[in-house]
């Protein structure tokens, strides 16, 4: 940690922790790849890192959800255990009607007690239906609950996007599609000059774009691809079943779409400098790491910004910068 200047706090030390650990894949994945490329541990990625892929584990609503689950399931055992106590206490009486009636007790005495052994059978089905329709409703939040807190596991709290939880195990989905020959292109953008616009008009300002960054990309995908944060101010989409060319068609309407975006100061109405963005386009190869594929979109995005930046780069064009030397 103090090789990567990272400050003694105790989430730092939970993510570090874990890595340490190495019990969990993801955690060491997402830091060997910000390791290996030198991309600094400043404090929005370590707490990104915490809120991706430590804080899910420790969610005080995993365990109280877990909890509540117990309860409702011991509540339904001593239901399914009353009702079938009761049934065998049912069939005792009726087999010992039956007796009486081979004995020759009278009839009318012997439908008298069916009967009311019958009453008594209904009241309590009709307790034990309303038990099962109240815990079952109970079920119903419980499950709510789970899935949203789901869902809060694997979205960017900023942006609303996945996060790179969800991403992880999207493109680890898209893969072994895409390794019997269905094409998967992804594309990462990544703001131009934005530490700078954060300088001039404010962190809250620089998080508004992030957000319709946000929502530019997620409008400009296909139903099926991933929109995602990647990290501070680098989104990227999963785009399975594109070829290259149909991922940089896309990236292309997405770097238009967010070059024209008129972006006005929420607070005071005033309209503030165009943003542009820079992106790389790259396609999976079969049998390759999703690493590598990452990696080379990550070149073609650099190759992009020495560009000139504001433009789309593919790695066909980083195969074409290396050939040229
Ligand atoms: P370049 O065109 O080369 O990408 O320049 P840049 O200034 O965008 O690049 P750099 O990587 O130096 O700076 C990224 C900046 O993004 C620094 C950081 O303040 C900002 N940033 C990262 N995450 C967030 C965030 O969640 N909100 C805000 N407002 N800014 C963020
Ligand atoms: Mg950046
Ligand atoms: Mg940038």
């Amino acid at each position: 940690m103090a090789e990567q200047r990272i400050a003694p706090t105790p989430t730092n030390f939970a993510v570090w922790y874990q890595y340490f650990a190495g019990s969990h894949d993801d955690l060491r994945n997402a830091i060997d790849l910000l390791i290996d490329h030198n991309r600094p541990f400043d404090a929005r990625t370590n707490q990104d890192l915490f809120e991706t892929y430590v804080a899910p584990q420790v969610s005080a609503t995993a365990v109280d959800t877990s909890e509540r689950l117990h309860a409702l399931m011991g509540t339904a055992r001593e239901f399914l255990a009353t009702a079938i106590a009761d049934n065998h206490s049912q069939m005792r009486v009726i087999s010992a009607v039956a007796d009486q009636g081979k004995a020759g007790v009278d009839p009318k005495a012997l439908v008298a007690q069916l009967m009311n052994e019958l009453a008594r059978a209904a009241t309590k089905a009709t307790q034990l239906e309303a038990g099962f329709a109240e815990k079952t409703r109970e079920l119903d939040v419980i499950r709510d609950s789970l899935t949203r807190s789901e869902e809060r596991a694997r979205t960017d709290t900023l942006t609303g996007l996945a996060n790179r939880r969800a991403l992880d195990e999207f493109l680890r989905k898209a893969q072994a599609t895409a390794d019997w020959g269905e094409p998967l292109s992804v594309l990462m953008l990544d703001i131009d000059h934005f530490k700078s616009f954060n300088d001039n008009f404010g962190h809250g300002v620089g998080d508004q774009v992030l957000r319709l960054m946000a929502k530019v990309l997620r409008e400009k995908v296909r139903p099926q691809d991933l929109p995602a944060r990647y990290g501070g101010e680098e989104l990227i989409a999963v785009l399975p079943a594109a070829d290259l060319a149909c991922c940089a068609e896309i990236a292309e309407r997405i770097r238009r779409a967010l070059a024209e975006c008129t972006i006005t100061r929420r607070s005071t109405g005033e309209i503030l400098p165009n943003i542009s963005v820079s992106i790389g386009v790259a396609q999976y190869r079969p049998g390759e790491a999703i690493t590598d594929l990452i990696e080379r979109c990550d070149r073609a995005l650099y190759l992009a910004k020495g560009g000139g930046r504001n433009r789309v780069v593919t790695e066909t064009e980083l195969e074409r910068a290396r050939a040229a030397g």
